[in-house]
């Protein structure tokens, strides 16, 4: 399935082409995959309404891939056929920067993002370097492992940047795949943090409570106490301003969104420094995630057993 133009989604409900192309072929060092799963997230909307462009089109979408390697190019040794792997969000980089270096490649400037700057998940094959592809663990089915690969990836990204310790508390502002992935993670890393969720949608705050928020309420109504650390994962600007009013002095707000819309941006004017930034506030941005990010989370959630 192709995206061949951007489009805006309120007039153009199908922006994707169901169409036939060719079976890519691996090069040097990369692998072949037969995909059996891809998981769907936002950033495909923010990619076809153009917010994070793909540099070019037709591009296949999709960056939360599992299947199976069919076939490996020249030189690429570390995966034989019929292993079961996985595809995150970070396609490549150029492995040379001070910030790859580091292990900080997500940053790199020359970072490529899987179903944007490479093609990705939303095909029946696809190829990349097997340097970026994990082996996902055998308790995960093919549709249980897709998302962990985005979105508790980047959850697990953005609780790291959080510096949450055991025993403080933690805001999550919308409760979308990344805040499931990250409430259960925080249950079994950090088992006294308290969590605060913050959903307009009743359903979604009941599945919070069952999911073992201490409490869950309207983003505009503020928390019961002022929190440590609060990541926010919706892609407005409201959530962010109320957020800011929960944090304790000197606590942090991680924002996991690539982008943001520009629908409430106004909401922006409401900052009182007093009341929301002084005392040592923090924003934080989590941008994109490193390999240590996925391969880590993977195995932290083989080891936990009871993420889905
Ligand atoms: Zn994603
Ligand atoms: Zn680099």
């Amino acid at each position: 399935m192709i995206l061949n133009k951007l489009s805006n989604l309120k007039e153009n409900k199908q922006p994707l082409e169901l169409l036939e192309i060719p079976v890519p072929e691996p090069k040097v060092k990369e692998v072949l995959i037969k995909i059996s799963a891809c998981g769907v997230c936002h950033t495909e909307l923010d990619e076809i309404e153009g917010r994070t462009p793909p540099p070019r089109l037709p591009v296949v979408l999709g960056h939360q891939v599992v299947g199976r390697i069919v076939e490996t190019g020249p030189k690429a040794n570390q995966y034989n056929t019929g292993q079961r792997v996985g595809i995150a969000w970070i396609n490549s980089a150029c492995g040379n920067c001070m910030f790859c270096r580091s292990g900080e490649e997500n940053l790199c400037e020359q970072f490529k993002a899987t179903g944007r700057d490479a093609d990705g998940g939303y095909a029946q094959y696809t190829k990349v370097l097997e340097d970026f592809v994990y082996k996902i663990p055998d308790i995960f089915s093919d549709a249980q492992a897709a998302p962990l690969l985005c979105a508790g990836a980047i959850g697990y990204r953005s609780l790291r940047l959080t510096g949450l310790k055991d025993g403080q508390s933690l805001g999550l502002t919308g409760f979308g795949a990344s805040a499931h992935l990250v409430i259960k993670m925080v249950a079994h890393r950090f088992p006294n943090v308290n969590v605060y969720v913050f959903a307009r949608n009743p359903n979604e705050r009941d599945f919070a409570k069952e999911l073992g928020a201490v409490w869950a309420g309207h983003p505009e109504k503020g928390s019961p106490e002022k929190l440590d650390s609060i990541i926010d994962t919706t892609p407005a600007w409201k959530p962010v301003v109320e957020a800011l009013k929960n944090l304790k002095s000197g606590g942090r707000l991680v924002i996991n969104a690539i982008r943001k819309e520009e629908a409430d941006k106004d909401y922006l004017l409401q900052i009182d420094y007093p009341r929301h930034l002084w005392l040592e506030k923090e924003i934080k941005s989590v941008a994109n995630v490193a390999r240590q990010d996925v391969s880590e989370f993977l195995q932290r959630s083989f080891r936990a057993g009871n993420l889905e």
